[in-house]
């Protein structure tokens, strides 16, 4: 969509022609539209745990604080979705720290090997993963270097491999392998979970974008975890890519330019 604003010009005889400047407010628009969309999404994803939040508070005062049994769980329904909002507004302040970074395009990278990056990933990652006997495997070298800021290509990765463990089935595996490949350095976490159909994929990296929202409720999930690690690995010079087939499993792959 494109604006025009024209002046005609003149000379001493009349018009000789005219001057045209033309704005390209498309981009603007699509901007202003995304950030009024991302608005509405965040007051609806904090506005759900408060509803519930408000209406079991309501219940307790209404008598349920009678019968201990009640008591207990509601009392134990508000901490989770306390913990919820949490979620979300951590989630929120990272996504923002890193869009901070992206705008001054000066975040320092410094040249470091990813094998302790991606084991203290493995780290945060061991507990969810034992509580679902899902086998961890890790392949990389330990002379593979990259240039990164390591703590948020940490978060970036754990993102990918909290998402593979959660949608992989119990007694599953997930791989997670950093190699140089084809002029790049190239992080991969692979799964052999549920997948994800084609037509998820081109939006799958958008704030809040769910496959299943109720699902990604129920695993505590606050769907940002694939915005971030976008935002992290765009910081990074790089990109990343998702090949998935339904019923099979998803590969999700980090491409880094070479330190
Ligand atoms: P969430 O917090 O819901 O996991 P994400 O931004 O991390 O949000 O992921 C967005 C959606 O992408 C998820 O809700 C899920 O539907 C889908 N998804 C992400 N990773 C995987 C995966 N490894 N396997 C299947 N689906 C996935």
């Amino acid at each position: 969509f494109l604006q025009a604003h024209g002046t005609a010009l003149h000379d001493a005889q009349g018009q000789i022609g005219a001057l045209i400047v033309l704005n390209d407010v498309t981009r603007l628009r699509r901007l202003e539209t995304m950030r009024r969309d991302f608005v509405s999404n965040v007051s609806h994803e904090l506005k759900t745990p408060i509803t519930a939040i408000k209406g079991f508070v309501e219940t307790l005062l209404d008598g349920a604080m009678q019968d201990p049994d009640d008591a207990q769980r509601f009392l134990e329904i508000i901490t989770r979705q306390a913990d919820r909002l949490n979620a979300i507004i951590d989630d929120l302040l990272t996504l923002s720290r890193v869009e901070q970074g992206e705008e001054q395009s000066g975040l320092p990278l410094e040249k470091e090997p990813l094998l302790p990056v991606l084991e203290a990933a493995l780290q945060a990652c061991a507990l969810p993963a034992a509580e679902k006997n899902v086998r961890l495997n890790l392949f990389c070298s330990p002379e593979l270097t990259a240039r990164i800021k390591a703590p948020l290509l940490e978060q970036a990765v754990v993102n990918l491999l909290t998402n593979a463990i959660k949608y992989s089935p119990r007694d599953g595996k997930v791989a997670i392998e950093a190699a140089q490949l084809q002029g790049k350095v190239t992080i991969r976490v692979q799964d052999w979970g549920c997948g994800i159909a084609k037509e998820h994929l081109p939006r799958l990296f958008e704030r809040f974008y769910r496959v299943d929202k109720a699902r990604s409720r129920k695993q505590g999930g606050t769907g940002l975890g694939l915005a971030i690690t976008k935002h992290i690995v765009q910081v990074h010079g790089g990109e990343v890519i998702v090949h998935s087939t339904p019923g099979q499993g998803s590969t999700f792959s980090i491409h880094l330019p070479l330190p």
